[in-house]
């Protein structure tokens, strides 16, 4: 029997508001322990919280982003259990009524090769849990509440998704979305962008959905593509073996390759969820809405087919270039400047972005500023410098911090094109290798390459080869 993948992605995304979401405690990461904590986060009796307006506009974006229908009106619902990084006994959040309801996105498929649409279910605001910090050396574990009362929205997608590799297509999306709406730093390791896979398989053809199981742990774009992948695998082995796929929450292992169990999984009905009687509904108007409709950005979508159809790079290029809205930014300015998009892009794609990912840093992180990238590549343009030349001025900026045009100064490195002195290289070239003459002129065409290589050697290859061929040629007829 041919079995189908379903996959269904809840993602929570920490918002990168200056105070927590309900209280007026710095929401940022790495303070030392429980420094960044009030009564309200804390969870003591008798406080209450007072909504952020922030964050909520963060989640509007994200909503729009998303083609979400953002809610008239929503509500703060508390979802209850026990956990000792959960101070009040319950984490504030939304169930029935959601700040928005049904998006999607367009995906690109694997399976179809074609683009696909991936609905999104709901999403919605709650709060961060505390961090416990389990020490093996000790007999304790520490509880670091800095982070109870973060701002989270967690987007909820239907089970649309059909292979691994879509899910981290969907995946890698979203994620480039909220990074261009600069609402969220988006670090996966950290946590600030964290996933988790719902996944079970069916007899292809059937239209009922098989039991789920939800993995997490999933803290980068490949343990997702990983464990989804691992999971399929394991759940269709079971079905085959006659078994049966049991619902619970998995861990992901990445060092063992494998998913553990972890725990059954909870119902709604476990959590009994009612409405906080401590919050207001959030009412959202149209002018509100509106105003941050027309502050959102150009998204990665929109900004990729600007690429290709105004700037003329291929989608490939495009597609990496608006991977990240820092690096798309480095590419407009830099462009703007040498008016040359194709030569920008090539040089961007190599050169730059093995120095960002080498070195695991954003394109506004870099030493190196688009201007400086500019003034090599309009070095390159002019004829000044060739290509390999200019990645050792590249290099050099890196570590001497000095401007290209100084290091072209410095070191000589300017690509000789004038014609004289060239001539007398030339010239010097053809007296010194009669007999490659001799054969050339008898036939041996090759030959000019060999020419070439001299004529380079002698100026430290700084000769234009575009004016050195040619002249090499007429002089022997
Ligand atoms: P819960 O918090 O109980 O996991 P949610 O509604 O927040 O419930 O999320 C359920 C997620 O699981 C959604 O992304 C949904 O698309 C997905 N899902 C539901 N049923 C299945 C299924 N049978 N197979 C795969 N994914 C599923
Ligand atoms: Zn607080
Ligand atoms: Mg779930």
């Amino acid at each position: 029997m041919e079995f189908e993948p379903v996959i269904g992605l809840e993602v929570h995304v920490q918002l990168k508001t200056n105070t927590k979401i309900f209280c007026s405690c710095p929401a940022k990461f790495g303070s030392s322990p429980n420094e960044s904590t009030c009564p309200v986060c804390l969870g003591m009796p008798g406080v209450l919280p007072v909504l952020n307006k922030k964050a909520v506009e963060f989640a509007i974006m994200a909503s729009l982003a998303t083609n979400c229908q953002v809610q008239k009106k929503s509500v703060f619902a508390r979802k209850n259990y026990f956990y000792p990084d959960l101070p009040k006994g319950y984490q504030i959040s939304q169930f029935e009524l959601p700040l928005a309801l049904s998006g999607y996105l367009e995906i690109e498929s694997d399976i179809t090769g074609d683009k696909k649409r991936i609905g999104i279910t709901r999403i919605h605001m709650e709060e961060d849990a505390g961090k416990l910090i389990h020490d093996s050396s000790m007999p304790v574990s520490y509880v670091d509440l800095n982070r109870a009362g973060t701002p989270l929205i967690e987007i909820v997608s239907e089970p649309d998704l059909r292979s691994a590799r879509e899910a981290g297509n969907y995946l890698r999306q979203l994620h480039a979305i909220v990074k261009y709406l600069q609402i969220t730093d988006g670090n996966m390791e950290e946590g600030s962008f964290r996933c988790d896979a719902n996944v079970s398989v069916r007899p292809k053809g059937s239209d009922k959905l098989g039991t789920r199981t939800e993995i997490k742990n999933l803290n980068s774009f490949r343990h997702v593509e990983n464990g989804i992948e691992h999971e399929i695998a394991r759940q269709i082995a079971l079905i085959e073996d006659g078994q049966s796929v049991v619902q619970e929450t998995r861990l992901w292992n990445p060092d063992k390759f494998k998913t553990f169990s972890m725990r059954g999984k909870e119902e709604a009905h476990d959590y009994r969820y009612f409405p906080d009687p401590d919050l207001v509904p959030v009412e959202i108007n149209d002018e509100w809405e509106n105003e941050l409709k027309q502050k959102l950005p150009e998204l990665p979508e929109q900004k990729k087919n600007r690429f290709i159809n105004e700037l003329k790079i291929s989608e490939q290029q495009a597609e990496t270039l608006t991977s990240s809205r820092e690096l798309s930014e480095f590419f407009e300015t830099c462009a703007n400047i040498v008016q040359d998009s194709k030569l920008t892009a090539n040089w961007l794609l190599g050169t730059f972005l093995s120095y960002l990912r080498e070195n695991g840093i954003e394109a506004d992180k870099s030493e190196i500023s688009p201007e400086f990238v500019a003034e090599i590549l309009t070095a390159i343009k002019e004829g000044k410098v060739n290509d390999k030349t200019a990645k050792e001025i590249f290099s050099d900026s890196l570590n001497t911090k000095k401007s290209p045009s100084q290091i072209i100064k410095d070191k000589g490195l300017e690509q000789v094109s004038d014609e004289g002195e060239l001539e007398a290289v030339v010239d010097k070239i053809l007296a010194s290798n009669p007999d490659e003459v001799e054969k050339y002129k008898a036939g041996n065409k090759k030959l000019i390459s060999f020419f070439m290589g001299q004529v380079m050697k002698e100026t430290k290859g700084k000769a234009n080869p575009k004016l050195v061929n040619p002249m090499i040629a007429k002089k022997l007829g």
